[in-house]
């Protein structure tokens, strides 16, 4: 990738003392680990709708379509306040071409789901969004968002960085003139890496990019970079991976002998029953793309969709 991934970020996350008691909620993983590979955008509606830190805490109440951002001891109502700020920081955020968001999880303006909302009868029930959220996640609903406890879960976390590095690639491919063949080119060596989500969306942008004349160009390029997104929504499973790797078994059946081939199937039966994480049988046909070079296969993101370090596929 030519520069980092950018990614905007709630500010206390960060370490900055953006809070309601002047306080943060440093989150090591993203600023170290993914603060390798991404740049920051932060964002702290609360400070940056003015209302100051320290600050009276907040919450939300009523409706879960349409909540209403309160201050919890003096009961003012700052929705208002909020949505406007809100309205012209998503506006803004355009410029950022951001990759995806994480959220600071159960903030009546930063959570992106299971907030605290107060019903009718003063009870909480965690059915809220958070104000800022909800506006953006309307503003950019193709955009990845997760929120920092749920980063904690490996699925979750490997889907969302999955995801931001790919929406990096595609926006990449879009940085240059817009061809059929550019296109062409993306979705070649994406394919495996789609199926791994979804087996339609699979077939669908097959089809779209197998009739691609069909369709003036930025229309296309609009099409699939929604299926593509929609795509990556589906999570993946090992039932999923399994046939993923089977697939490309496909591919070594002339190369491999017979004592490799069984290898092979072994390890994807030992991934299919939990027994070892999904980087064995990935690692073992990456060596024999080497070894064969397989010309279809070593260009396939699936072999290595985001960098090794991040360690996102070593738990069984
Ligand atoms: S949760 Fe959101 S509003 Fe609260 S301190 Fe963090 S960034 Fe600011």
């Amino acid at each position: 990738m030519n520069e980092k991934i950018k990614l905007g970020v709630s500010a206390c996350l960060l370490g900055e003392p953006v809070r309601f008691d002047g306080g943060h909620k440093l989150d090591r993983f993203i600023t170290g680990t993914l603060g390798a590979y991404v740049e920051f955008v932060p964002v702290c509606p609360e400070v940056e709708a003015g209302f100051g830190a320290p600050r009276e805490t907040m919450h939300l109440e009523g409706d879960p379509a349409a909540p209403r951002l309160v201050t919890s001891r003096t009961k003012r109502d700052v929705t208002d306040q909020m949505l406007t700020w809100g309205h012209r920081r998503v506006a803004d955020l355009e410029k950022e071409d951001l990759c995806g968001f994480i959220f600071k999880s159960k903030s009546p303006s930063s959570g992106m789901a299971r907030v605290n909302i107060l019903n009718d009868k003063g009870m909480p029930e965690q059915k809220g969004v958070g104000v800022f959220a909800l506006v953006f996640m309307r503003h950019f609903p193709l955009l990845p968002v997760e929120d920092e406890g749920r980063l904690h879960d490996d699925k979750l976390r490997e889907n969302f960085i999955e995801s931001i590095f790919t929406l990096k690639r595609w926006r990449e491919c879009l940085s240059e003139k817009k061809s059929r063949g550019r296109l062409v080119d993306f979705h070649t060596k994406h394919k495996l890496l789609v199926m791994s989500h979804s087996a339609e969306h699979y077939r669908s942008m097959g089809k779209l990019v197998a009739d691609s004349k069909a369709m003036p160009v930025d229309k296309l390029f609009d099409t699939y970079q929604g299926l593509l997104m929609e795509a990556l929504r589906f999570k993946t499973t090992i039932k999923k991976n399994a046939n993923v790797l089977q697939h490309m078994l496909g591919y070594f059946k002339k190369q491999l002998s017979a004592d490799e081939k069984q290898e092979l199937l072994e390890i994807i039966d030992h991934y299919r029953k939990g027994d070892v994480p999904l980087i064995v049988p990935v690692t073992l046909i990456n060596h024999y793309v080497r070894k064969y070079d397989q010309p279809y296969l070593k260009e396939q993101v699936y072999l290595q969709p985001h960098p090794i370090e991040l360690q996102l596929r070593n738990h069984a």
